[in-house]
C-alpha cells in the first residue's frame, strides 16, 4: 500500500513541477509518520524515503535509535524547551521554531554539543488562535534576534496552513507565506537564508507546490488515516 501511495504522490509532484516549470530536485517530500509504527516506516524506507517528519520528541527518539541513520529526520510538532536538549544531534531540521525563547535554548544546546542546529521559522500566516507559529508582521523581527545567536542556523519558513476539504482555499496563505520569504530575503540578514519554504500537507500539496513549497509534509496521503486511539 505505501509504496503505491508514495509513486502516486510523486507522479502529482511531478505533474505539478512540469506545469509549473519547477524541477522535481527541489522539492523534498518529508513523509509524516507520526502515530505510525516503525514497521510503516520501514516499508516506506523500503521505498526510498529517506526525509521522515515527527510531531513529538520521544517517539522522533525512539524512532531514530531503531532505523537507519540514513534518515534525515525533521521535527515539525510544537516544540517545549526542557525537550530541545533530547533533541539536539538527532534531528536534520526543526520546523517549529516559533519564539526567541525557544531558539535561545537550542542554540545552547547547540553550543554545549559543539554542533549547528538548522531550523525554520513557523508562521501562523491565517492568524489562527489555535495554532502556534508567530505572526507575519513580527516575524522579521524575530529573525532578526535569532539571527545573532551561536551556532543556530534559520533555514527559511514553515507553516501549517489551516484545515480543509478545498485546497484551493489554501493558495492564498502560501502565497503570502512566499511574499514573507522573499521580503525577508531581500533584507540580506547576516546568518540567514529562505532556501527553504516548508508548506503543503496531504490535501494541499500540489498547490503549495505551485505557490513555491520547497519542502511538503505528507502524513495522510504516504501512510493513510491515522489512529490516534490505538496510539
Ligand atoms: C500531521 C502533520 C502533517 C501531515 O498531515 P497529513 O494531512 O496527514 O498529510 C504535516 N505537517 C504537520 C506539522 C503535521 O503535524
Amino acid at each position: 500500500m505505501i509504496g503505491n501511495n508514495l509513486e502516486h504522490v510523486k507522479n502529482q509532484i511531478n505533474d505539478v513541477c512540469n506545469s509549473t516549470q519547477r524541477k522535481v530536485q527541489g522539492i523534498t517530500l518529508i513523509a509524516v509518520s507520526k502515530t505510525k509504527p516503525v514497521s510503516l516506516l520501514e516499508e516506506a524506507y523500503q521505498n526510498g524515503c529517506r526525509d521522515f517528519g515527527e510531531n513529538k520528541v520521544q517517539e522522533l527518539i525512539d524512532k531514530y535509535e531503531r532505523l537507519p541513520k540514513d534518515i534525515r529526520w525533521h521535527m515539525i510538532g510544537h516544540l517545549q524547551r526542557n525537550k530541545v536538549k533530547y533533541l539536539i544531534g538527532k534531528t536534520y531540521l526543526i520546523h517549529s521554531v516559533d519564539s526567541y525563547r525557544l531558539a535561545e535554548e537550542i542554540s545552547r544546546e547547540a553550543v554545549k554539543k559543539s554542533t549547528e542546529v538548522n531550523i525554520l521559522i513557523e508562521v501562523n500566516i491565517a492568524l489562527e488562535d489555535t495554532k502556534f507559529g508567530v505572526l507575519p508582521k513580527d516575524t522579521c523581527e524575530l529573525i532578526r534576534q535569532i539571527s545573532l545567536l551561536p551556532n543556530i542556523k534559520i533555514n527559511g519558513l514553515m507553516t501549517v496552513a489551516p484545515y480543509t476539504d478545498e485546497q484551493e482555499t489554501n493558495r492564498q496563505y502560501f502565497a503570502a507565506l512566499r511574499d514573507l520569504s522573499v521580503d525577508i530575503k531581500s533584507k540580506n540578514i547576516d546568518n540567514v537564508n529562505m532556501n527553504v519554504l516548508s508548506m503543503g500537507m496531504s490535501g494541499d500539496y500540489t498547490v503549495a507546490i505551485q505557490e513555491g513549497a520547497t519542502m511538503i509534509r505528507v502524513g495522510t496521503g504516504i501512510f493513510g488515516e491515522r489512529d490516534y486511539l490505538n496510539n
